[in-house]
C-alpha cells in the first residue's frame, strides 16, 4: 500500500512534541529518531507483505544494521551508540510507529545489550564475576556491532517467565562451558537470530530462581532447532516459533550475566521489564494518526472527507484524550528508571505497563470504528495495527493481569506483610 500519508504526519512539527514530556529531545535522541524517520515509510509499506506471509522483516533489519542500530544499546566504550534506557524507549516507539513487528523484535535484540550494561555494573558482584562479565560482554557486544542479531526467548509456557518458578530449561556446567537442554515458546526472531539469549536454571540439586543463568546460544550450534507453525493473530512478522535445545554445548563466554544476577536485577531494576511499552505506544500513535489522515481524506485509495461529522470530531477527541494520558504516564515512568525505585515508582511502572498495553488496543479499536468499514480492509494498515495492538497485554512477565495483581497487592500490603498473614 501507498503509505505516503505518513510523510505528512512525520513532517508535522506537532508530531514531535509527542516525543517529549516538556523537555526537548537530546541531540542524540533527535538524531536517532530522525534516522528512523528516513527509512520508516518504506518499513510501513513492506509491513503488509511481512504480515500477510508471517515472515521476518529482514530488509528492515538490514536497514537497522546499516544504521548501526544493532549496537544502539551497546555502551560507547565498547564501540556502540550507548543509548540509555530512555533513549532506547524513545527510538523504539518511533520504530513501532512504522512497523510493530520490527519494534517488537528489535526490543528482544536490544534487551540483551541493555540488561548486560550499566544494570549489571550496579549489582553486587565479586571481582571474579566482574572480570568474567567484562570479558563475556565484550564478545557479545562485538557480535552485535558486527551485525549479529540476538533474540531473547525466556517464555516456556510455565510460571517461570512470570518469575514464579525456576526456568525448566537447564544448563549444566562443564569444563569450559555449559550444556543446555530445554524448550522455549514464542522465540521471536526464530530462524533469523544469530544468537538466542536464553534464561535457564543452573542444573544443580535444589536449584531455585536464584540459580537463573542468562546464556547466549549460537543459532548454528548442534542441537538447536526451531519447530512448530507460526500463524498468529498479530505481530506476525515476529516469527515467534518454538526453540528446542538438545544437549547444546556452549563456551563459558556464552554467559551473558554472572550466575544469580538476573534475579537481583529483576528486583532492583523493575523497569527493565517495560521495554516493550514503546512498541505499543508507537502502534497506538500510528493507528491514531491513520485515523486523522483517513478522516481528512488524505489516505490514498479513500479520498473522501469525513471530518465534518460532529460524531467523528468528538470520537477522535475522546481517543486523543486516552492517547495523551498514556503518553503522559509513559514519559514520566520511563524517566524514573533507576536502581531500587521507591514503592510508588514501582507501582507506577505497573500502572504504566497496564495503561500502555490496554490503551494501545483501545486506540486501535476506536480508530477502526471512527474510520468505518473500508478502513478495516487489509489494504490499509489499520487492520494490522488492530491485531498487533492486542498482543501487548499478553507479554510476560508483565501481562495486564499480572500488573493489576501486583498493584493490588502493593497497595494493600506493606513491606514485610503478606496475604498469608490474613489467613
Ligand atoms: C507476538 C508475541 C511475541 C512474543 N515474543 C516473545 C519472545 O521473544 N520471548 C519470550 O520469552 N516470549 C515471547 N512471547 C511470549 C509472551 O511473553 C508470553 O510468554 C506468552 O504470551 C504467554 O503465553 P501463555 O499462554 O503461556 O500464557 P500464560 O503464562 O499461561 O498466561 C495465561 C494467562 O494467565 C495470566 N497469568 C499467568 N501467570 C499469572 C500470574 N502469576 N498471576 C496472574 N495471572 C497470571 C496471564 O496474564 C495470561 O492472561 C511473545 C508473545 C507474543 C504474543
Amino acid at each position: 500500500m501507498d503509505c505516503s500519508y505518513l510523510r505528512k504526519t512525520v513532517k508535522s512539527a506537532d508530531h514531535n512534541t509527542l516525543y517529549t514530556d516538556g523537555r526537548p529531545l537530546t541531540p542524540l535522541q533527535r538524531e536517532l529518531v530522525g534516522r528512523v524517520d528516513e527509512v520508516g515509510v518504506a518499513w510501513a509499506e513492506r509491513a503488509f507483505e511481512h504480515d500477510r506471509d508471517a515472515v521476518f522483516p529482514t530488509r528492515n533489519w538490514n536497514d537497522l544494521r546499516d544504521m548501526g542500530f544493532l549496537g544502539l544499546c551497546v555502551p560507547e566504550r565498547f564501540g556502540g551508540i550507548g543509548a540509555d534506557y530512555r533513549t532506547y524507549m524513545l527510538v523504539a516507539s518511533r520504530i513501532a510507529y512504522y512497523c510493530g513487528s520490527t519494534a517488537n523484535t528489535f526490543n528482544m535484540h536490544n534487551a540483551n545489550a541493555l540488561w548486560t550494561a550499566g544494570m549489571v555494573d550496579d549489582m553486587a558482584l565479586t571481582p571474579a564475576q566482574r572480570a568474567s562479565h567484562e570479558r563475556n560482554r565484550a564478545v557479545h557486544y562485538a557480535n552485535m556491532l558486527a551485525g549479529r542479531i540476538y533474540a531473547q526467548p525466556f517464555s516456556e509456557g510455565s510460571a517461570a517467565a512470570a518469575g514464579r518458578a525456576p526456568f525448566g530449561t537447564l544448563a549444566r556446567r562443564t569444563e569450559g562451558g555449559f550444556v543446555l537442554n530445554g524448550k522455549k515458546i514464542f522465540a521471536s526472531l526464530s530462524g533469523s537470530a544469530d544468537y538466542y539469549g536464553v534464561l535457564c536454571t543452573e542444573d544443580l540439586p535444589g536449584a531455585t530462581t536464584a540459580n537463573t543463568l542468562f546464556i547466549a546460544v549460537p543459532a548454528d550450534a548442534p542441537g538447536v532447532s526451531v519447530v512448530g507453525d507460526w500463524d498468529p493473530l498479530g505481530m506476525r512478522a515476529t516469527v515467534s516459533r518454538t526453540l528446542l535445545l538438545k544437549d547444546v554445548h556452549v563456551s563459558e563466554t556464552a554467559e551473558m550475566m554472572p550466575s544469580g544476577v538476573y534475579i537481583q536485577a529483576a528486583s532492583q531494576y523493575p523497569h527493565m521489564f517495560m521495554t516493550l511499552t514503546p512498541t505499543y505506544m508507537g502502534v497506538a500513535q500510528s493507528a491514531f494518526d491513520f485515523a486523522v489522515a483517513y478522516l481528512r481524506g488524505e489516505v490514498a485509495g479513500v479520498p473522501v472527507k469525513r471530518r465534518m461529522y460532529p460524531t467523528k470530531q468528538i470520537g477522535l477527541a475522546q481517543t486523543y484524550v486516552k492517547l495523551q494520558q498514556a503518553w503522559a504516564l509513559w514519559h514520566r515512568v520511563t524517566s524514573e528508571y533507576k536502581r531500587a525505585p521507591t514503592r510508588a515508582e514501582r507501582l507506577r511502572a505497573f500502572a504504566c505497563q497496564h495503561t500502555v498495553m490496554e490503551t494501545c488496543a483501545e486506540v486501535a479499536s476506536d480508530a477502526v470504528r471512527l474510520c468505518g468499514g473500508q478502513a478495516m480492509l487489509k489494504t490499509f494498515p489499520l487492520e494490522r495495527m488492530f491485531r498487533d495492538s492486542r498482543c501487548g497485554a499478553l507479554m510476560l512477565p508483565w501481562t495486564s493481569e499480572i500488573c493489576l495483581d501486583r498493584i493490588g497487592l502493593g497497595l494493600l500490603y506493606e513491606e514485610g506483610e503478606s496475604p498469608k498473614d490474613d489467613a
